[in-house]
């Protein structure tokens, strides 16, 4: 076992070393290209239509998912809902995926499990071990809530847009050429960035 022989001969000094440096956290260093999906998430969500739903379908929708509006709770894990997530991604490979916000693609959700699942697919993260996901997080009745999802994809037939089609092809190419060039400008600013953050670094070490 690695640091085993120098626990037994300095055992205080070892598990406060240990103790000190699980204490702290150093916060991640930000990185501008990491924020591509970001950005084309953004140009996604603001072309994304929004339908709002009559009292009826969300009555309907609750109902569905066993939940009560009174205590609208998260439909992959059953904490309280701070939100209503996209039940089907509406990014996929940086590009949209045709599904917009309407009550037949959205379920209430906790932050914990609308952060975890992202742009995944719900079936597939809900049983994997993903972080925060409902099976990572040891939830009991996450069998019994896949069936009621389930049910409630079965339920509507989600709307799925055809952008090129509606806007056409050049107007749609376009769009994604600004956020291709968007990429590529962060991309280029890193290059400098990254150079900046070890001058800085040598300069006050
Ligand atoms: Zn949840």
């Amino acid at each position: 076992m690695p640091g085993r022989s120098q626990e037994v001969t300095t055992p205080l000094g070892d598990t406060r070393d240990r103790i000190l440096l699980a204490a702290f956290q150093m916060p991640s260093r930000q990185n501008m290209v990491q924020r591509k999906s970001s950005i084309t998430n953004a140009f996604v969500n603001a072309i994304i239509p929004v339908v709002q739903p009559s009292v009826e379908e969300i009555a309907e929708a609750l109902s569905i998912l066993k939940i009560t509006p009174e205590n609208v709770t998260c439909a992959y894990c059953g904490d309280s809902s701070s939100e209503w997530d996209h039940l089907r991604p509406l990014v996929r490979n940086q590009r949209p995926t045709g599904f917009v916000s309407e009550i037949a693609n959205l379920v209430p959700a906790c932050g914990k499990c609308n952060q975890s699942k992202g742009n995944k697919e719900w079936r597939q993260w809900i049983l994997s071990n993903a972080r925060l996901s409902p099976t990572g997080r040891r939830i009991l009745d996450t069998p019994a809530r896949v069936e009621l999802l389930d049910k409630f994809e079965r339920w509507r037939s989600p709307t799925l847009v055809d952008f090129p089609r509606i806007l056409g092809t050049e107007a749609w190419t376009h769009y994604w050429s600004l956020c291709d060039e968007i990429n590529s400008d962060m991309r280029e600013a890193q290059v400098v960035a990254e150079s900046m953050r070890i001058e800085i670094l040598r300069r006050i070490a």
